[in-house]
């Protein structure tokens, strides 16, 4: 049992009772347990359910891509008891009624929690704040127009005002669209080989950069979606020094790719913010290790086949292809392509590898996968301590399994992991003391 909260790293049983941690004691220690079912999990990881602080679920507004039942089914595939759900739907989460349809969505699925995201900007449209307190008390947690800037630094300064007065913190999509310029990969030596537009890493920088500053006049608490380049994260550790309440998140795609993967996937590989340089890559795992990263999100963006553009680009690309030169069309496609990849079902497996790899120790990877994000959406999670709910993970970290989307849960397939062989996964996802996924059963 790995619980982080109580300082607890050994072997323990865990007794769940009414959807509750009853009580945790040495193993073996109590042998007759009159009308319990008893699960054993000798050798896997007992842990505190993990939370995805970031992810699509495209519910409501675009089915074809995934439903909040599918988002949620692959989320407890993934070992995940609580996701928090983007707003960028259709309609956008800006209301109290769209969020209790996610919310009446989730109590019918019976599977992991949803926790929902309010829009900080009616229609994301960056311009008038949503009643804040309303969102609130209609569910949501958290804050974000994700998927786009805020421009106004007037309005994201009122939209900091606001969610510090209510204790909530706003998500950050950093982005300076006048520097990112629509581009469809990391702007370097891939994007002129590929022949596509470039999206420079002071995009991201030189708005976290802004809203860093903003941040630290206010006191508000701000999250930094999906960091991606090196200099953005020296400018968090600095906005810490100078006081700032500052957390952050980062993709197992980020810190596990660089931006070279698109000459394999293709469009598969395209997200925004995009794939880095091999110096970016270094530079987040050495901010995994150093603390300065506190979370990892999946950003789980699925996505169909039409709106990746396959029809047009899935040819050119495939493992053991010649790197393709992409005309003036096929470039103008690739462009115009959806972005962002699933992640649900492969966040847990390539996080595990930080570990395999000497990276982290397991608690680390437990406090930025359940304690922490738990923390970001003001949630009474993230613990195993006697008296939490009872939503809990079992993690097998030695299974060898090979990433397969056609078994994924999740409506999409786009994702650049396909046929990946990956060390560890979640054997049991259990919220509230009931078992949502049975990776024996599956
Ligand atoms: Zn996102």
């Amino acid at each position: 049992m790995i619980d982080p909260a109580s300082a607890i790293d050994g072997d323990f049983d865990v007794l769940v009772r009414d959807g509750e941690i009853a009580a945790v004691e040495r193993a073996g220690t109590r042998t007759n347990l009159p009308n319990a079912t008893v699960v054993d999990v000798s050798g896997y990881w007992i842990v505190p359910g993990l939370i995805d602080p970031h992810v699509h679920l495209r519910d409501p507004g675009f089915p074809q891509k995934e439903t909040i039942q599918t988002g949620l089914h692959a989320a407890a595939a993934g070992g995940f008891t609580t996701v928090a759900a983007m707003a960028n739907t259709s309609p956008v989460n800006d209301s109290r009624g769209t969020t209790a349809y996610m919310i009446e969505r989730e109590k019918e699925v019976h599977s992991a929690r949803l926790v929902p995201v309010s829009a900080v900007t009616y229609g994301l449209r960056g311009i008038e704040l949503v009643d804040f307190e309303a969102m609130i008390e209609a569910g949501s947690r958290l804050f974000s127009d994700d998927g786009i800037p805020i421009d106004d630094a007037m309005v994201l300064s009122r939209a900091l005002d606001e969610a510090k007065r209510l204790g909530y913190a706003v998500a950050l999509h950093e982005e300076d669209c006048a520097l990112s310029c629509n581009g469809a990969l990391n702007a370097g030596e891939v994007s002129k080989r590929l022949g596509v537009s470039g999206y420079s890493d002071s995009a991201e920088s030189q708005r976290v950069r802004r809203d860093l500053a903003i941040a630290i006049g206010s006191g508000a608490a701000v999250h930094v979606c999906h960091v991606s380049t090196a200099e953005s994260l020296d400018l968090i550790r600095a906005a810490r020094r100078h006081g700032a309440q500052v957390t952050c998140e980062v993709t197992p795609h980020h810190f596990t790719l660089d931006e070279s993967a698109a000459m394999i996937w293709g469009t598969n590989a395209k997200m925004n913010p995009p794939l880095r340089s091999h110096g970016d890559v270094e530079n987040l795992l050495a901010a995994i290790r150093d603390g300065t990263i506190d979370m990892i999100a999946s950003d789980h963006a699925p996505h169909d086949p039409d709106s990746k553009r396959m029809p047009q680009l899935g040819a050119y690309f495939a493992p053991g292809h010649p790197v393709p030169q992409l005309d003036h069309e096929s470039a103008k496609e690739f462009a115009h392509a959806a972005n962002g990849v699933v992640g649900l079902e492969t966040s847990l497996g390539l996080a595990l590898q930080l570990v395999h790899r000497s990276m982290i120790e397991p608690t680390r990877l437990i406090e930025m996968m359940s304690v922490n994000p738990a923390a970001l959406l003001r949630m009474e999670a993230g613990t195993l301590a006697v008296g939490a709910i009872a939503d809990v993970t079992v993690i097998d970290p030695n299974l060898e399994w090979t990433v397969a989307p056609e078994k994924f849960l999740s409506k999409s397939r786009n994702t650049p992991f396909a046929g990946m062989r990956l060390k560890g996964r979640a054997v049991l996802t259990i919220v509230a003391g009931e078992i949502v996924y049975d990776a024996r059963k599956a």
